[in-house]
């Protein structure tokens, strides 16, 4: 069943939506080479706490940790752990918020330094898949138009591999709830879209092919062939003209950029 959302939870969902981005704001000035991501788990905790929230994904199905952080070959719901960050590395950090009753999900990835020409390519055409299909979350479309336009930008365009085990979700009082919102499919085919419809849209692209494989851990998903994958994830509100997007990569990618200028030497 589907819950769409009155004005007023909607602002409530922007509320926590805005905090996981501020936390991953926060993220984007604590990374760099040399920390661990047990560290960002860590220190992302405190900072949603410290806010009077609590962390969707902790305890989670199990989930042992704030953040699902994702280095390189892993795809999606890493462990947190010793392992420390290299120059050259991507790291996809996903967080969830608890607060006011509902939830707020947004992922981003980040580079570690100074990182391959064509892994800036696919954290950029990643991105864009996510706005190409947030582009096609209005009233009248289907849920298959928003896949169809991810598939279409990141495999057909550029020859990535896009996940298929794993998919967005409609979110609200529960972190998942229907509907799917996969990242491949045909146009005009799933679910109507109606406004106050909030979904998680999370394109995951691997630079190689699109096959998975889970970890001992019995979270981690990796590329079978062992090339690196990106995830970026927005919460949104589907409207009548264009959709609302509750999250918010403002913050992060000024962050961001202040955080490159630095270690490069630019002040
Ligand atoms: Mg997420
Ligand atoms: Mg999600």
């Amino acid at each position: 069943m589907i819950f769409y959302k009155t004005k007023e939870e909607v602002e409530l969902i922007r509320k926590s939506s805005l905090l996981v981005s501020a936390t991953l704001a926060e993220v984007a000035t604590y990374l760099k080479p040399g920390i661990t991501t047990l560290q960002v788990d860590t220190f992302a905790e405190k900072f949603i706490r410290d806010n009077g929230a609590v962390p969707s994904f902790k305890n989670y199905k199990g989930f042992p940790f704030t953040c699902c952080i994702s280095v390189n070959d892993a795809i999606v719901h890493g462990f947190p752990n010793n392992d420390i960050l290299q120059d050259g590395d991507i790291v996809s950090v996903d967080v969830g918020v608890y607060m006011n009753g509902f939830h707020g999900d947004s992922a981003y990835t980040f580079a570690i330094g100074e990182i391959k020409p064509e892994l800036k390519q696919l954290l950029r055409v990643t991105k864009e898949a996510l706005y190409k299909g947030i582009e096609k979350a209005i009233v009248g479309n289907r849920v298959g138009d928003i896949a169809y336009a991810i598939q279409e930008h990141t495999e057909r365009k550029h020859g990535y591999g896009v996940v298929r085990e794993l998919v967005g979700h409609g979110l609200g009082r529960q972190l998942h709830e229907e509907p799917q919102v996969p990242n491949f499919g045909k146009r005009g085919t799933l679910t109507k879209l109606h406004e106050g419809l909030v979904i998680a849209i999370e394109p995951m692209i691997n630079l190689g092919k699109k096959d998975v494989f889970y970890d001992d851990d019995g979270w981690t998903v990796r590329t079978k062939d062992g090339k690196p994958s990106a995830h970026y994830e927005h919460t949104i509100c589907v409207q009548r003209n264009k959709a609302d997007i509750l999250s918010s990569f403002d913050i992060i990618e000024k962050n961001e950029k202040a955080n490159t200028n630095l270690e490069s030497g630019y002040y």
